[in-house]
């Protein structure tokens, strides 16, 4: 069975079709510009098709990713009925979608109803499902999977902010967590490769990318992470604030005459390593930076560690030990200089690395020295394999 996994964005549309068989990525692309004009990259084993097109809404992105997908030397299947079924990635399920579900356009209504709650994200969530409906015989099940889903185990006490509860009410205003499926996907992971079932580990998982966030994973539950009501929380990120005294927010409105909207600008995309470093919001240039003496480069580096390190503390107290912790995402995945150092501060924890396996960059490793307490594992993360995992299953239920 194949299943095409959809990770639409405003203006563009990420795919990967894999075949269910052997979960191996059959091809994978991206149709960028939609609205503006049309670019679709495609891969297909090693070889690369960039092509402009003319994309004024979603539909024809998916209508040309299933043209190439079918069409030329490098088509990789004959029809589109060989595809079974299509998976969705959705950023915000808020209280509602505490799991995956089959799409139904009650399910399309409510992922519009709490847009308000995702407005960058959900409303192309929805764009992209109806797009793909068009495209799509009615006959082939879509799913979707919700970045928050993992997240909803957490008890009240993890997900309510020190505000009147009655914006809680009002507003859903709570943490809700995101990154879940990869959250999910490598702590499911980690209890496989060490032969355990999820439910006898303590786990913190830390996804480090572009946006960054922990997750405490007691016994396959989440019991609290750092991204909170919106992605914008908890650590400092590539152009990402993380948490901030709140009266800080208030102080810079008035002091710089700020809308909410530039606010928000501020914090979402220029601060964070860029801006503190004012170079760059990549680990690998600050990194660089930092070893040529840039001082405010090694500030944010250094910043990121020690936040990482005290929600490994805290995490450790809200789940009363720990097992193991994960690292995941382009820089948890790929900076072996930025493990090291953090794990460098939680030897209280039984934490101790083994710097030759350290070594490893975008595979999955156990990093644990000989004889350390807490295990240390460098995880791949997969999470549209996650999302295909969730189709098959959902769709074979209903079958
Ligand atoms: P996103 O959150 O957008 O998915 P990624 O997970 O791709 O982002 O992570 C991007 C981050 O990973 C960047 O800061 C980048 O510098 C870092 N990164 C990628 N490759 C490496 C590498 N080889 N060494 C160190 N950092 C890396």
């Amino acid at each position: 069975m194949k299943i095409l996994v959809i990770n639409a964005g405003s203006s563009s549309l990420k795919y990967q079709l894999i075949d269910m068989e052997d979960e191996s990525v059959i091809a994978k692309g991206n149709c960028e510009r939609i609205g503006v004009d049309g670019l679709i990259t495609h891969k297909v084993n090693g070889y690369e098709l960039k092509q402009e097109a003319s994309f004024p809404t979603h539909a024809e992105a998916f209508e040309k990713l299933v043209e190439v997908l079918l069409n030329g030397e490098h088509a990789v299947i004959k029809s589109i009925k060989e595809i079974s079924a299509v998976g969705h990635r959705i950023v915000q399920g808020a209280e509602i979608f505490t799991e995956s579900v089959i799409i139904t356009p009650e399910v399309i209504e409510k992922i519009e109803g709490i847009a308000e709650l995702a407005p960058l994200h959900n409303p192309a969530h929805v764009l992209a499902m109806r797009a793909c409906q068009k495209v799509f015989d009615k006959s082939v099940p879509q799913v979707c999977v919700f970045d928050t889903a993992f997240h909803a185990t957490m008890p009240k006490k993890a997900y309510m902010f020190g505000v009147p509860y009655e914006y809680y009410e009002k507003y859903s205003i709570r943490k809700y967590g995101f990154h879940g499926t990869s959250h999910r996907f490598v702590s499911h992971e980690l209890a496989s490769l060490l032969n355990k079932d999820i439910s006898e580990l303590k786990i913190i998982t830390c996804h480090l990318g572009n946006g960054c966030s922990i997750a405490a994973v007691d016994k396959g539950k989440v019991v609290d992470t750092s991204m909170g009501f919106t992605p914008l929380d908890g650590l400092i990120m590539g152009t990402r604030s993380g948490a901030v005294d709140p009266s800080v927010l208030t102080f810079i409105i008035e002091k710089e005459n700020l809308s909410a909207k530039q606010l928000s600008d501020l914090l979402n995309k220029k601060s964070g390593y860029l801006g503190i470093s004012g170079i760059s919001s990549d680990h690998r240039d600050l990194c660089a930076a930092a070893d040529n003496g840039n001082e405010r480069a090694k500030i944010a580096i250094d910043m990121q560690i020690y936040q990482i390190q005290r929600y490994i503390g805290a995490y450790t107290a809200a789940m009363d030990g720990l097992d193991a912790i994960v690292f995941t995402g382009g820089i948890g995945e790929n900076s072996p200089f930025l493990r090291e150092a953090v794990c460098k501060g939680l030897k209280y924890f039984g934490v101790e690395i083994d710097k030759e396996k350290n070594v490893v960059r975008g595979k999955t490793e156990n990093l644990t020295a000989k004889g350390a307490k807490t295990q240390v594992w460098a995880i791949a993360t997969n999470e549209e394999l996650l999302i295909a995992r969730d189709t098959l299953q959902l769709v074979s239920k209903t079958k």
